[in-house]
Formats: C-alpha cells, structure tokens, sequence
C-alpha cells in the first residue's frame, strides 16, 4: 500500500446525512473523526431533498413508518435520537421551517441550510471532510485501511453510510453492499422504493394520454395502504398514495386501488325519482374524480345495465381498480433503495456488526427504508447519531 498515512480514531465513508451526523456526534466526544466522500461536496442528496426544500424530519415519526425484514429492529435507535432532537439542531442554527402536511418538516427557504449547518457542526467537532476520496480498497488487519488515489487512511472503526441505490448520476454505488459482502454480512436484496410504477401495455394505452391528472385514492397492497394523492405519468402512475405502495409491491402482485374513497357514487340512484343513466352517473362521478379521469373510467367501466346488481358491480370496481404494474421506473428515479444490510448483522443499539468488531453501517445502507414524508432522513439522524454516540 503506497500514500501519505493518515491516523483517525474513527473513518466515516460517504458524507451524507448518516455520515455526517454520526462524524458529528462522535467529534463532539473527542474522537478524531474523518469522512471519506467520494463526491466533490457533502449531501448532495440532501440538496435535492423535498423539491429542494428538504422534508428534514417528521413530528409524527412511529417505528410503524418503516420497512425491514425485522420491524423491531429500528425503534432503539429512532427512541435515542428522535425528531424532537434534530428539531433543536435546525432551531439552534435559526433555520426557518413549516410543517407542510401530515407532520412533514420543511425548510422555509432551501435544502442548503441544513447541509450548511451540517458542515458547520462538523467543523465545530473538528471532523475532517475529505471531498473527492474513492475508496479503492478496504482492508482490515490491526486496524481498517482504506486506501484512496493519493491517501491511505487508518483507524480502529469504519462506519459504512454509502446510502442505497437510488439515483446514480448523482453518486450512487454499490459500496456499501461490496463491504458488507467482503465481511461475509448478509444482504437483503436491494430493490427501488418510493418509485413510480409503470402500467401494463393495455393500462397504458387506457390511462397515460392522461399525464398530469391526479385524484385523492387509497392503494392498498398485502395489507398496507394509504390515502393520499395518485398522479397519471407519461408511462403510469406516480404521487404519493403510489410511491409509498411501490415500497412494499412485488412484480407481479396486484395493487388495488380505491378511486372513492368513503364515497359512494351510485347512492343517489336509490332514489327512484332519479334517472338510471350514463349522463347522472358522469356528473356524479365528475364530482369524485377530475373530469377527464372520470369520462375515461366510464367509457371503460360502464355498468352493464341498470340493475341494482350492475350498479353494485360498478361502485365495486371503482372502489378496487386492480392495477397490475409493468415494473417501477427503477433506481433512476427511485427516492430510496429497499432491503440492504440485513439488520440480523447488527446491533440495534450502537449499528455495529455482530460479526466484525469496530464495523458499522449507517442510514440508507441498512435495511430499514421510511415511508415518504421525512421519515428516511429521520433514520439516516437517528442511525447516524446512535453510532456516533458509541465510538
Ligand atoms: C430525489 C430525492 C428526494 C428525497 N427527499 C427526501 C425528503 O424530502 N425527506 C426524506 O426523509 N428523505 C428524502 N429522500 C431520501 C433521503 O435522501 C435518503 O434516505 C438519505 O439521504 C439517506 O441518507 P444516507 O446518509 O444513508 O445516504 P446518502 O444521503 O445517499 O449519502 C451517501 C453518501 O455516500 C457517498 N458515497 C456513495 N458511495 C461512495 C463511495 N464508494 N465512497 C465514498 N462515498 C460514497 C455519496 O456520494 C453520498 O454523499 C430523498 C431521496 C431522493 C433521491
């Protein structure tokens, strides 16, 4: 191994919102801290966060609000270090903040305050930020080496907080997911989440001349569900009601989709004074659905006849329109990866390996991905923090 030798107590790779917020709790105990980031400046996917207003956290934040193949697995850590704490970091810096909805925290102004106040935290626990450092290699003898281009780097602990897969031109790699391998640590497979999901070809042709048109439904899948907004897209369906379903659907299982919630759109037809026809069933549907969604749900849906049996077939149909997707638009514009390090590998307390005494990994990289809203960021602080703490 050739380069200038760099000793830390601890080496941090990927200056993310996990990296650095474990960099920063453990600096401020005295540690000597470094984070490696590949990248030519820190949190870049934080910068692109909420529409470039970062949902930094959420106030309502449960262990409900996460996925991993051990649901317990996230709670120790999401107790330790709660919205409540990184609250007083965002309020302790001045950074002006609204809750958007459902107990979303957003910057008031830009995304770039929170990784400022990041970096000035760091500064302040004297962490050394190494921009532009790729590992090249990773070896563990004594002590963890990580060797760069021009660097070998030293220290007892190695906390892994590379992220997912998600969105790859911007820095994305299998890092993390390689050195876990190299330890022998399991891997849940990693797949897309919070991702919009393309419609079969006859779905498609149906529905996607429609693009932009969004309505307030329920999807449901394997007994999740939310009640949230669902967009039509040039290739299928998107918004929120449809990313926050795309995290737990598996090709090929069916969404179902409720297109009126709590309504009940044949219910005036019980009156007999009401003509049975297509023209009061499409003003009352227009009432429910955007008008263009609603024409085109009742050119391919119309009740067979004016039963009471047809009109129930009907208002079944459109409280379960069973959506089959092609496929998601994949890790290109997936906000986060599902599965990672399989949490059966580490300690729910401190994130380290059971297996690899002075390894770590840290945020995305694990296998506990949040619900849309504030909450993956609320993992990457929490993780982050829980680490740094125990360095
Ligand atoms: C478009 C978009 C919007 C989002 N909006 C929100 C939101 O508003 N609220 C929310 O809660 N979540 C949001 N997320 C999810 C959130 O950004 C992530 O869950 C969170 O950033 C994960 O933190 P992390 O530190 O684990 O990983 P990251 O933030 O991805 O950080 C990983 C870091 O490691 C670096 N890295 C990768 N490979 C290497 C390597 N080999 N060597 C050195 N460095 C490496 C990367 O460059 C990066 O800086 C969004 C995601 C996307 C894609």
């Amino acid at each position: 191994m050739t380069g200038v030798i760099q000793r830390f107590d601890a080496l941090i790779l990927g200056g993310g919102a996990a990296g650095l917020m474990c960099a920063i709790e453990a600096g401020k105990r005295g540690r000597r801290v470094a984070v490696l980031e590949h990248a030519d400046r820190l949190g870049k996917k934080i910068l692109i966060s909420g529409g470039g207003r970062c949902n930094f956290t959420n106030i309502h934040c449960r262990p409900e609000d996460f996925l991993s193949k051990n649901p317990h697995f996230p709670k120790s850590a999401l107790a330790r270090y709660t919205p409540t704490d990184f609250i007083a970091l965002v309020e302790k810096h001045r950074i002006a903040y609204h809750e958007k909805t459902l107990g979303q925290l957003f910057c008031d102004g830009s995304a770039r305050e929170i990784v400022h106040m990041l970096e000035e935290e760091c500064e302040s626990a004297n962490v050394r930020i190494v921009l532009n450092a790729s590992p090249r290699e990773v070896i563990r003898a004594d002590e963890f080496v990580v060797r760069t281009a021009s660097a070998q780097f030293r220290a007892p602990v190695l906390v892994v907080a590379t992220g997912g897969l998600s969105i790859p031109k911007i820095g994305a790699t299998s890092f993390g997911y390689d050195l876990a391998r190299q330890y022998g640590l399991k891997i849940r497979e990693p797949r897309p989440g919070l991702v919009p999901l393309i419609l079969n070809q006859r779905d498609r042709a149906s529905y996607c001349d429609l693009t932009g048109v969004s309505a307030e439904v329920v999807t449901s899948y394997d007994g999740h569900q939310f009640h949230e907004k669902m967009l039509i897209t040039h290739r299928g369906l998107s918004g929120p009601a449809v990313l926050q379903i795309s995290s737990y659907w598996h090709n090929p299982g069916t969404i179902s989709i409720d297109l009126a919630p709590e309504r009940e759109t044949t219910a005036m037809f019980r009156d007999p004074k009401v003509p049975r026809n297509l023209s009061s069933l499409k003003s009352e549907l227009r009432k429910i659905l955007p008008a263009r969604f609603a024409d085109r749900w009742l050119e391919l849906h119309a009740p067979t006849s004016w039963t009471n049996a047809a009109l129930d077939d009907f208002e079944r149909q459109l409280h379960a329109w069973a959506v089959h997707p092609a496929g998601t638009e994949g890790f290109e514009k997936a906000e986060v990866t599902v599965g990672g390090v399989d949490t059966d590998e580490l300690s729910a307390k401190t994130m380290e390996s059971r297996k690899v005494a002075g390894l770590y990994f840290i945020g995305e990289a694990v296998d506990v991905t949040g619900h849309l809203g504030g909450f993956n960021f609320q993992w990457a602080w929490a993780s982050g923090a829980v680490a740094g703490r125990a360095l």
